[in-house]
């Protein structure tokens, strides 16, 4: 099913579930079982990670398809502008038309390993504002977008200049945005409300990413622009070194975090999985009378 009629349909907040393409066989069987683990709990809907290259990108294809065509899942196909000319893309989105995938997450993307910043290549593009207009012309997908409570790395202009992008990507056709993860609460909050003001009215999903190795969050969060606040790191570091700990209290901090999401109107919530079931299932149970 459409995005844009699975979120204008819902009559209480979604949950959505994000994987990544496996790189061996014995992770794709691991992403089939964490997928109908998930299943159980009913997401909303299921999108997939696209990366830099080739064989990546068919992985991704590979699965959405096999998700649209073995589960019960509406599936969400990432992509980005990397290395892809237009005419790549087009050929890209023909093969998903014909596949009958509805439904894109459109992004620029980060520079390929080896690279410092983004380039766009010949007759590529240089924004996931232009990717969006492109994916208008191209058919009629339903189209979802990137957003950062807490600004992205590169923006200038801070928290400001993401807003004014999310507004253009809203008016070239994206139909919701799905957040970076993020901690502060009151971040999303002054985010979503500067946003209403500069007059974005299309669903704002916060992504939510449970703590599992807290070491490995500080570093990812450090390049992807997400604040670590000091109350985390106090209830963080005595344990950091003992994973099943860390895991335990990822979640509490996660369920707690979703619940005062949905109390205050956030129309759904978008789990990082990695390719894990656990810890999802585990929130879920938590807020499960929310959804
Ligand atoms: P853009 O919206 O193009 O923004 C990039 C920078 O350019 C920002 O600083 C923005 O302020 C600025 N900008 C935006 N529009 C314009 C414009 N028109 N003119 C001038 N400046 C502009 N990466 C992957 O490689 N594969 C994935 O599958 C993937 N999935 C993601 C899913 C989510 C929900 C999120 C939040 C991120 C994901 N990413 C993924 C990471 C993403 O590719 C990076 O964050 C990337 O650096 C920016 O992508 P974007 O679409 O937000 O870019």
């Amino acid at each position: 099913m459409k995005l844009s009629k699975i979120l204008s349909s819902a009559t209480r907040p979604l949950f959505s579930c994000e994987f990544f393409p496996p790189k061996t066989d014995k992770g794709e069987e691991n992403l089939w079982n964490c997928l109908r683990e998930l299943q159980t709990i009913n997401p909303a809907y299921a999108s997939v990670t696209y990366g830099a290259g080739g064989t990546t990108q068919d992985r991704t294809k590979g699965i959405v398809t096999r998700i649209k065509d073995q589960t019960g899942l509406s599936p969400v196909a990432h992509l980005t502008c990397v290395g892809a000319s237009k005419d790549q893309l087009a050929e890209l989105l023909a093969d998903y038309r014909a596949a009958g995938i509805e439904n894109i997450l459109a992004l620029r993307g980060d520079a390929p390993e080896g690279m410092d910043r983004f380039k766009a290549v010949a007759g590529g593009f240089s924004h996931a504002t232009d990717l969006i207009a492109f994916l208008r012309e191209q058919g009629d997908f339903s189209i979802a977008c990137a957003t950062y409570p807490e600004g992205h790395p590169e923006s200038a202009g801070g928290v400001a200049d993401d807003i004014r992008y999310l507004k253009i990507k809203q008016d070239n056709g994206a139909d919701c945005a799905i957040t970076q993860y993020f901690f502060d609460n009151d971040a999303f909050f002054r985010f979503r409300d500067a946003c209403s003001k500069a007059g974005v009215t299309m669903p704002i999903i916060p992504g939510i990413m449970p703590i599992g190795n807290f070491d490995q969050i500080v570093r990812f969060s450090s390049m992807c622009g997400t604040s670590i606040p000091t109350w985390l790191h106090e209830k963080m570091d005595p344990i950091r070194g003992d994973l099943d700990a860390v895991a335990a209290l990822g979640i509490e901090l996660a369920a707690s975090q979703c619940k005062q999401l949905l109390e205050n109107d956030t129309p759904g919530l978008h789990f990082y999985t990695l390719n894990k079931s656990a810890a999802t299932i585990a929130i879920h149970e938590q807020i499960s009378h929310y959804l």
